[in-house]
């Protein structure tokens, strides 16, 4: 770790049961640069941290970084990104990228909703 003259390495801490979130990826060129010099590089789109109901990720310089303390390991990061940059280790189960789309998409749909029946009601006041 004290040895890498970039100090890319980074020693993150183990959540329950050593269970981890990362983004396996420290390319700051913009994303075609990134994605030509790897296929699951990040590309600092922040779909990950859109998604994030923790705000456990943060994008600078291109780069995503999921904070150890703020992530509630739900895995939905890991679902959207769409490089696959993100990874999650030692989680009991393989990931089930569908269900967890699912999931999500049901919990905008409700907060739409939620958005909208008080649009109205202010409306009507
Ligand atoms: S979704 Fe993936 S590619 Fe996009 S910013 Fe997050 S980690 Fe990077
Ligand atoms: S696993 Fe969940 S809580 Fe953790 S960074 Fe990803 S979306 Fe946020």
């Amino acid at each position: 770790m004290k040895a890498c003259p970039k100090r890319i390495i980074e020693l993150r801490p183990k959540g329950p049961r050593g269970m981890r979130m990362f983004v396996s990826c420290v390319n700051k060129d913009k994303g075609p640069v990134a994605k030509k010099a790897c296929a699951s590089a990040c590309i600092g789109c922040g779909i990950c941290a859109k998604t994030c109901t923790h705000e456990a990720i943060t994008v600078e310089a291109n780069v995503a970084y999921i904070d150890p303390a703020k992530c509630k390991l739900c895995r939905e990061c890991e679902a959207m990104c769409p490089t696959g940059a993100i990874h999650g280790v030692n989680f009991p189960k393989p990931l089930d990228k569908e269900a967890i789309k699912e999931r999500i998409k049901v919990r905008q749909q409700k907060a739409k909703e939620a958005a909208e029946a008080a649009k109205k009601e202010a409306a009507n006041e």
